[in-house]
């Protein structure tokens, strides 16, 4: 679990040192302040985390998705709001990346991957979240330019972001097909924010909406053309659950390491609580868990890593990890009885991230649905 290792990665180890030294000392005071402060960004891409998935070509660290979901194992040990902001940023920037687009690139990846400029994926909307396909924001022609109308809903990074990544419909009649994706200053005539929510918990996060209201966008910034964005947001989704799987081992992790801790110090009844049989076998069930999750996650990214399907892998992970987090979290707090409930510990903080994570890019309804889809191809015989 410690990242010690000779042949640890460098960006693991520096991971490790910013999860104890920066993320560890201040996520409760974030939680309670409703959002990581802006240096937040700028110190973690002082440990080169601000870079992770861009190419070595363009100043990144280019890691593979196994590369980039160990390190986000070992941020979540700490606390998963702050690490799912760096995940969004990070996921920006490999979009921009991608797209190859010279304007793009030179507009904001550099700043971005200083930590100067934070990115928002803003696709869900008041009324459409797992249904992405019926957002209703419009981005009707004038000219040469672009008019930009509606509301986007539960964005991460609301608070902070600087450069917004919009998915709009260009063309009612298309669905899926008419969906367009323009890449924006958060700060243009035309945009503004929605306070951030006030939620369970997760408060690092910073989320909240924005509202496009007669908002003028040049043609050039078009980030996906209509036809391409839907198709290139969902080329992420099977990276993106395995980030949100590979969160929550760290969460388990942490969990099941404070409550060994704690159970092997106190007493009850002339014994250590960690003695009791009824208490071992608790965290022997989560230990299991957290192996099987690991697990489910690592199949996944590998076959993302070897250009295979993951999409059935990822919605398994995903969807277990979720499930599996949010139960042992709870049981590790169980085990220790009311000192589970203080936030002394990190155990509160890491059970409002997995009811949380049961909901971030696909809730868990939305990962069977996937997968009985694949039912008959995969066991009938
Ligand atoms: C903290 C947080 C951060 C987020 N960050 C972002 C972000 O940065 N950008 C962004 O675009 N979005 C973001 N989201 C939105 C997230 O992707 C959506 O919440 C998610 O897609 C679910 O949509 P919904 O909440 O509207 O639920 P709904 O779509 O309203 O679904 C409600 C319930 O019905 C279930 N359901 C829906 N369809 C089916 C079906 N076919 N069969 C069975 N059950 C179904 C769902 O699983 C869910 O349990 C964030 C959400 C949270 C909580």
């Amino acid at each position: 679990m410690n990242p010690t290792a000779s042949d640890t990665h460098p960006i693991e180890k520096a991971a490790d040192e910013f999860g104890r030294n920066v993320i560890e000392a201040h996520a409760e005071q974030w939680n309670s302040n409703g959002t990581v402060p802006r240096e937040f960004f700028q110190q973690a891409a002082e440990h080169n985390l601000c870079r992770l998935l861009v190419p070595h070509e363009l100043g990144g660290a280019g890691l593979d998705v196994g590369g980039f979901t160990r390190v986000l194992t070992i941020l979540a040990r700490h606390c998963l709001a702050s690490t799912f902001a760096l995940v969004v940023h990070n996921n920006l920037t490999a979009a921009i990346a991608r797209s190859g687009i010279e304007r793009h690139i030179d507009s904001y990846l550099q700043a971005m991957m200083k930590g100067e400029k934070i990115g928002a994926f803003l696709l869900t909307e008041p009324g459409a979240g797992s249904d992405a396909a019926a957002i209703s924001t419009t981005a009707r022609r004038q000219g040469d330019d672009w008019i930009l109308n509606g509301s986007k809903a539960w964005i991460s990074n609301a608070v902070h972001a600087d450069v917004l990544s919009v998915y709009v419909q260009t063309n009612e009649s298309s669905g899926a097909r008419g969906i367009a994706g323009f890449l924006l200053d958060a700060e243009m005539a035309g945009v503004s924010r929605v306070p951030p929510y006030d939620l369970l918990g997760g408060h690092a996060l910073g989320t909240g909406g924005f509202q496009f209201n007669d908002c003028l966008v040049a043609n050039g910034a078009l980030l996906a053309a209509p036809g391409e964005a839907f198709k290139a947001a969902m080329h992420g989704i099977n990276l993106a659950r395995c980030g949100v799987a590979a969160m929550c081992v760290g969460l388990m992790q942490r969990a099941l390491s404070e409550a060994i801790n704690y159970t092997g110090q106190r007493t009850a009844f002339g014994a250590q609580l960690g003695d009791f049989q009824g208490v071992q076998w608790i965290l022997a069930d989560c230990a299991t868990d957290l192996e099987a999750a690991q697990a489910l996650t690592a199949i996944a990214t590998r076959l993302i890593d070897s250009g295979g399907d993951a999409t059935l892998a990822a919605a398994h992970a995903k969807k277990f990890a979720t499930r599996t987090a949010f139960k042992c979290v709870t049981d590790c707090m169980q085990v220790m009885g009311a000192a589970g409930l203080s936030r002394s510990y990190p155990l509160a903080r890491h059970l409002e991230a997995a009811k949380m994570a049961q909901y971030l890019d696909g809730a868990t309804e939305i990962q069977n649905v996937v997968i009985a889809r694949q039912l008959k191809a995969v066991y009938a015989d």
